[in-house]
């Protein structure tokens, strides 16, 4: 970053100290992961001077061929691992996914029922200061108290009383397998679409460690830099029957240009989804939170829904005597990266929450395993055990560091590259 050094030095320096903390940290978000050298290097191409109003050979401006080229590999590569009849690879965000489902099918003021935020449900599915919770008139389910695990019994009897127009299967904070064939069965049964937002788990489902809804939503939206490993951004997949509808809305509806240098980018992260170290990586992903749950349950902490079937759980923090934010704070002290989270039922609000929540997909990508995760698990336990006592402090960011560097976030070559 040879110009960018000498041109803005301020910028420059932020994202060296980006690379340097990504580097020094382990980051245990949920919801972020680690892109490819090449990934990034699509992303961070000439691609973004771009304007392509509209759709491969389908263009408002002229000398699109290049980003024709890219749009059709990654809209033929996305139906490829997902087994899907139709991709958009349009969306900005998982976010505008969401809505151009919403928008697509939606009238205002029709019913959405969708997971409550505080059992794991995402703002777009019905926040109140969400457009969700804007436009439409929201219902929720949630999990059970005494188990954690959506009952779909429940799920289906409020279906049936409240008749909701769109059904959405969907969390960001959900540890277990969802049932999406059985979504769609209550779905049908109550005349409802049935959208599947897999945004944290799409990678999952294309390593084949977590089932996939193509076989039964009618739409599948998802985000591409969660679980998936590519680029930050949204991508729609539907059957034929819906494409171009789903297309319409998503341009002239809601977006103008596309960003061709991120759909460059989920060409190639799509790529590299095919790949058996991709699916390696998913199936080590899942192994990792499942041991890592597994040391916490030992150490004697409280799991939501006692454990997990997939990359991320929830740590109830009542009898450790803090907050999430406490926990959250303190581990971030020791390079430890998480976030606080709202536990089901939790009687705080979403900013001092009762729990925390731990994802391995990013130290998954690191080529952390078994050993390393157990290891960490120790780590928090011991700070969170003895928050005050420096010593320890001190010696868990040791640990943490000689981890790091252990595993760097990418490979020798391709790291010195970035500096
Ligand atoms: C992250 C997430 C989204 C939205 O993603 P953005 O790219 O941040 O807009 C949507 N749905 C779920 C379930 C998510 O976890």
């Amino acid at each position: 970053m040879i110009t960018l050094k000498n041109d803005d030095p301020e910028v420059w320096h932020a994202i060296q100290n980006e690379v340097e903390r990504q580097q020094n940290t382990i980051d245990l978000i949920a919801s972020e992961n680690v892109c490819s050298p090449a990934v990034q290097e699509a992303q961070g191409s000439l691609m973004t001077n771009k304007y392509a109003e509209g759709y491969p050979s389908k263009r408002w401006y002229a000398g699109c061929g290049n980003v024709d080229t890219v749009e059709s590999l990654a809209i033929k590569r996305a139906k490829q691992i997902f087994g899907a009849e139709h991709a958009n690879v349009q969306p900005h965000a998982g976010s505008q996914a969401n809505m151009a489902v919403c928008f697509a099918v939606l009238k205002p003021g029709d019913r959405i029922l969708g997971m409550d935020l505080s059992h794991g449900g995402h703002l777009t599915h019905g926040f109140k200061k969400n457009f969700s919770g804007m436009f439409y008139d929201i219902v929720h389910y949630g999990v059970e108290k005494e188990t954690g695990y959506i009952d779909y019994d429940k799920v289906r009897t409020i279906a049936k009383n409240t008749k909701p127009q769109l059904i959405i299967a969907g969390a960001s904070a959900y540890p277990r397998i969802l049932d999406f064939e059985r979504f769609k069965k209550i779905a049908d049964e109550v005349g409802a679409y049935f959208m599947a937002d897999i945004a944290h788990i799409a990678g999952l489902v294309v390593g084949g460690v977590h089932p996939s809804p193509i076989p039964y939503a009618d739409f599948v939206t998802t985000t591409t830099h969660k679980t998936l490993k590519g680029p930050r951004g949204g991508l729609i997949l539907c059957k034929e029957k819906y494409a171009k509808q789903i297309d319409s809305i998503i341009f002239p509806g809601i977006q103008g240009g596309p960003f061709m240098h991120i759909i460059a980018a989920k060409a190639v992260a799509f790529k590299e989804a095919m790949t058996e170290g991709y699916k390696e990586c998913q199936q080590q992903t899942v192994r990792n939170a499942k041991a890592m749950a597994q040391e916490f349950i030992k150490r004697g902490y409280n799991l939501v829904s006692g454990g997990t079937d997939n990359h991320l759980f929830l740590i109830d923090l009542h009898n450790k005597g803090m907050t999430g934010k406490d926990a959250q704070l303190l581990l971030e002290s020791v390079d430890i990266i998480l976030n606080r989270n709202t536990i089901p039922f939790d009687e705080r609000g979403a900013n001092e929450p009762s729990g925390i929540r731990i994802g391995t997909p990013t130290i998954t990508s690191r080529g952390m395993k078994e050993t390393e995760v157990t290891k960490i698990a120790e780590c928090i336990d011991k700070v969170l055990s003895q928050p005050n006592d420096f010593r320890i402090k001190e010696e868990i960011r040791k640990t943490v560091r000689d981890i790091c560097v252990q595993f760097p976030l990418y490979k020798k070559e391709a790291y010195q590259s970035v500096e």
